[in-house]
């Protein structure tokens, strides 16, 4: 496993910029993958972690460069709960860990790095050396992860009745009797321009 310095570095390099985010998850990761006992995540143990992280936000990417997992491997899957949490899963094991960053570490943070005058260079700098039980919560937790959410080829591929679309992995859904996608059984997120050039 390579240190936290090292990690923060590569995982800046791939988010575009230091943050207290990058810090964030690269901390979270790290201690993650300890509880859970993988020390390979991108070599040997590829295949036994899966994480599933509540927001869209930097310490997402900083989880992603650190661990390896990622949407298009399907082996980070986004809730989109706007919490600064993730549980990370041993898929071999079954052990299971959700961690929260914790809110009253922005507050906490004026404790360390007092120097600072800026707000988030202090947290950024604060996040590095806190101790761990000031940055996060963590919980043991126990979850189902669905077969048809997990790495793998696809266990099912439908076309949609009305709209011809195909859906994978048992995102169908049925509708007045017919199987469609969820475009067509919840309405769409966009709306068709006619008659525009797209040549
Ligand atoms: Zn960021
Ligand atoms: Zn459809």
């Amino acid at each position: 496993m390579k240190s936290f310095d090292e990690l923060l570095e590569i995982s800046t390099r791939i988010h575009g910029h230091i943050c207290a985010g990058q810090v964030i998850g690269v901390r979270m990761s790290m201690i993650a993958l300890a509880l859970l006992g993988i020390h390979d995540p991108k070599g040997l143990d590829r295949k036994k972690l899966y994480i599933l992280v509540e927001i869209d936000r930097c310490a997402t990417d900083a989880i992603q460069s650190v661990t390896g997992c990622s949407l298009g491997k399907r082996s980070m899957k986004w809730l989109d709960h706007g919490i600064m949490a993730a549980t990370f899963v041993n898929l071999l094991t079954g052990k299971a860990v959700r961690i929260t960053a914790l809110e009253e570490a922005r507050e906490r943070s004026k404790e360390y790095c007092s120097e600072i005058a800026d707000k988030y260079a202090r947290q950024l700098e604060a996040y590095k050396i806190m101790p761990e039980n000031e940055l996060f919560r963590v919980e043991s937790v126990s979850l189902i992860i669905p077969p048809e959410d997990l790495p793998g080829r696809p266990l099912k591929r439908v076309q949609c009745e009305i709209c011809a679309d195909w859906v994978q992995d048992c995102r169908d859904e049925l509708y007045e009797g017919k199987v469609v996608c969820r475009n067509c059984a919840r309405g769409r997120y966009y709306s068709k321009i006619e008659n525009d050039s797209l040549s």
